[in-house]
């Protein structure tokens, strides 16, 4: 029974073990970390940068974060708890202006805006529903008050497209290598249409996240043959 609590206690103390990708850049290798949902950790050149920390993830042994990024007031995306979690002294955190208002020390960036920390660009990019919303006339995401976020190091970027739609503002980015594409009903689109907005922009690699309950052999499929590599990782394991 000793044996067992021990063994127990063990367990529960062990790192999380998350899926992980990896990308090259002109100064060695970029790590991304699936947390869960819309999680993520980036770690490159021994910086370690967390995307919208969330409560639902496991933060066991995640190291803390240089930088965060959040994109939303949305509980997924702003959560003060996990925030605690990665947040140290130093962290630079750089949110949208709404959530910027509700965490301490955070420098708010609007669409358009750009700024730098340490070795990472970043850039704000409109994140919004076209059409989807609570009711007749509303969509989930205005236009103008989360930021997505094209980040770059050492040349490669990637596009972190936040809860969104296929935008048009979307569709007429250049030069992504790395795309994460939301694909969740009803707060987001489809992985028809999230296929469809990925074919219109052609990142390197495309990865399914905030995509819970979404068949991604859709969005698979229809990539095939687009020149588009679709990197499936497991965010809800
Ligand atoms: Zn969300």
């Amino acid at each position: 029974m000793r044996t067992i609590t021990v063994l127990l206690a063990f367990a529960a103390s062990l790192p999380a073990q998350h899926p992980t990708t990896s990308f090259k850049t002109a100064q060695g290798e970029l790590k991304l970390t699936a947390i869960r949902h819309a999680s993520f950790m980036l770690e490159a050149g021994g910086q370690v940068l967390h995307c919208d920390p969330w409560s639902q993830g496991n933060y066991t042994g995640v190291p803390q974060a240089d930088l965060i990024l959040i994109t939303d007031t949305h509980g997924d995306h702003l959560d003060l708890k996990a925030l605690a979690l990665v947040r140290k002294a130093s962290s630079i955190i750089i949110a949208s202006p709404d959530a910027a208002a509700k965490i301490e020390g955070a420098k708010a960036i609007r669409n358009g805006e750009t700024t730098q920390a340490g070795p990472w660009h970043i850039e704000a990019v409109p994140m919004y529903n076209i059409k989807r919303g609570p009711a007749e006339g509303k969509v989930f995401h205005v236009k103008g008050q989360g930021n997505g976020y094209i980040i770059t190091y050492a040349g490669l970027r990637l596009y972190n497209a936040g809860d969104t739609e296929g935008t048009p503002e979307m569709r007429a980015l250049k030069n992504i290598d790395v795309a994460l594409i939301p694909m969740n009903l009803p707060y987001t689109m489809p992985p028809e249409e999230a296929a469809d907005a990925v074919k219109a922009f052609k990142p390197k690699v495309a990865i399914p996240f905030h995509y819970r309950g979404a068949d991604l052999s859709v969005f698979e499929k229809a990539l095939a043959g687009s020149g588009v590599e679709a990197r499936i990782l497991d965010w809800y394991k």
